[in-house]
């Protein structure tokens, strides 16, 4: 029996636990938090479309062990909230109950891969730090491979991944061909079915990816999907067949299944419609946080399945999920003002603000920001617990110092 149990290793449970561990030392309470995932590691998901995706990790015991959170390596496969009790399948294959006061949910979001196109096992993708090094190695492993679209590679869906991975992808293939003398055969192709690029990131972006794909040859096919993946290449819905060893998947992301055993409400993502207090309304003692949860946020938006949301719906989660187990008021979800900073590759970046999505900076500047936020801000600090501690404060922005509120 533990007291707080978290389900997932993410962004969303790491800061949950240490919010949860936060507020029970603060008032000196003992009780337990313990949080379950499979692996060992907090994976850094946003950076998988960058070159050595493999090191995207940073040790879950690092962050976890300083601050008296219990870990249990195994995979959650049920959750009862009558019982309130989880069903672990552990690492060595058994399988087990444990019994929680309370719960929080966050174990995240997958991609959705098209299982029955034909040729889908030929499909790579950046969702998963395994998958994100099977593609690292297999660019490596290009040169020695057939010359027919050796050093082309087709990304299909122009949204938010699809277009990072498509820049990135323009240097770590040079990269790849120049000891060969190849550079000039590199050839990206982004396909996507809408008619337009970044359909969900709207109109505000646009010119300014537009610029980017134009300054580093990056061609589009648009309103146009993908048939079928052969040996040779990608074959199009228009007819088109891309000679092409490396396609890449990026369409369609969806919650976790386990979202479907909490009898609420769920978006059309599988996420499951939190109240302002990240609690699961009719389900006493569930909490959602990260890409589970689609909570309500700034007026009358919903959060993004985003790192950026992730961060902080773990914070409030945990402290909340605490206050719960002890009494305590629980604190609405308040997270900074909502930013989307877009990697452009070598071409730079294109950072906005708010919801209808401002360019504010494009280049460098925002290249700066965003490098900034993937190599610092979405780190959690390491082997110091008075640091966890502190920044699993609600009130500790991840981009600024404290803001100003009761303790
Ligand atoms: C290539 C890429 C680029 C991205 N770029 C950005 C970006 O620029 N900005 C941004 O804000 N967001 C970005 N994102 C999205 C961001 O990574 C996710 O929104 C974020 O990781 C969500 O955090 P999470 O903790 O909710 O879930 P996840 O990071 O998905 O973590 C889920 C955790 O739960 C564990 N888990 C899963 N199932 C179970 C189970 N049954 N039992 C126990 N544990 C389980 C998993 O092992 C994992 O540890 C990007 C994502 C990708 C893939």
């Amino acid at each position: 029996m533990s007291d707080i149990v978290i389900l997932g290793g993410g962004f969303a449970a790491v800061w949950s636990a240490a919010a949860a561990a936060r507020l029970l030392r603060q008032q000196g309470a003992d009780r337990t938090v313990t949080l379950i995932a499979p692996g060992d590691d907090l994976v850094i998901r946003p950076r998988l479309y960058e070159a050595d995706p493999a090191t995207m990790r940073v040790p879950l015991d690092d962050v976890l062990k300083p601050i008296g959170v219990e870990r249990s390596a195994g995979t959650a496969t049920a959750v009862d909230t009558e019982r309130r009790r989880v069903t672990v399948q552990g690492r060595d294959g058994d399988v087990s109950e444990r019994s929680y006061e309370r719960l929080v949910l966050a174990t995240g979001s997958h991609l959705v891969r098209p299982d029955r196109l034909p040729g889908a096992e030929r499909l790579h993708d950046v969702d998963t730090i395994e998958a994100a090094a099977a593609l690292d190695e297999h660019l490596h492993a290009l040169p020695a491979g057939p010359a027919d679209g050796r050093f082309t590679a087709v990304v299909v869906g122009a949204g938010f991944t699809g277009l990072e991975i498509a820049t990135e992808l323009v240097g770590r293939l040079r990269a790849v061909a120049a000891p060969h003398g190849a550079e000039d055969q590199v050839r990206v192709v982004l396909v996507e079915r809408a008619d337009a690029l970044g359909p969900e990131l709207g109109p505000g972006p646009r010119p300014a990816i537009t610029a980017a794909l134009d300054e580093l040859g990056v061609e589009r096919r648009l309103g146009t999907s993908l048939s079928a993946v052969t040996e040779q290449g990608a074959e199009l819905s228009d007819g088109v067949t891309i000679p092409a060893r490396t396609v890449v998947w990026t369409a369609g992301v969806r919650a976790s299944r386990l979202t479907e055993d909490v009898p609420a409400e769920r978006d059309d993502l599988g996420r499951l419609l939190t109240d302002r207090f990240l609690r699961v309304p009719g389900v006493p003692g569930v909490y959602a946080a990260g890409d589970t949860a689609a909570a309500e946020t700034e007026g009358d938006h919903r959060t993004m399945p985003s790192c950026q949301h992730a961060l902080p719906l773990g914070r409030f989660a945990g402290h909340n999920v605490a206050a719960d187990l002890l009494g305590l008021p629980p604190v609405p979800f308040a997270p900074d003002p909502y930013v989307t900073c877009l990697d452009l590759g070598s071409a730079g970046a294109v950072f906005t603000t708010g919801w209808d999505r401002r360019v504010q900076w494009t280049g460098e500047t925002a290249k700066a920001r965003k490098r900034t936020v993937n190599e610092d801000w979405i780190y959690p600090p390491t082997n110091d617990a008075d640091e966890i501690l502190r920044r699993a404060d609600y009130r500790v922005s991840t981009r600024r110092p404290v803001k100003a509120g009761p303790a």
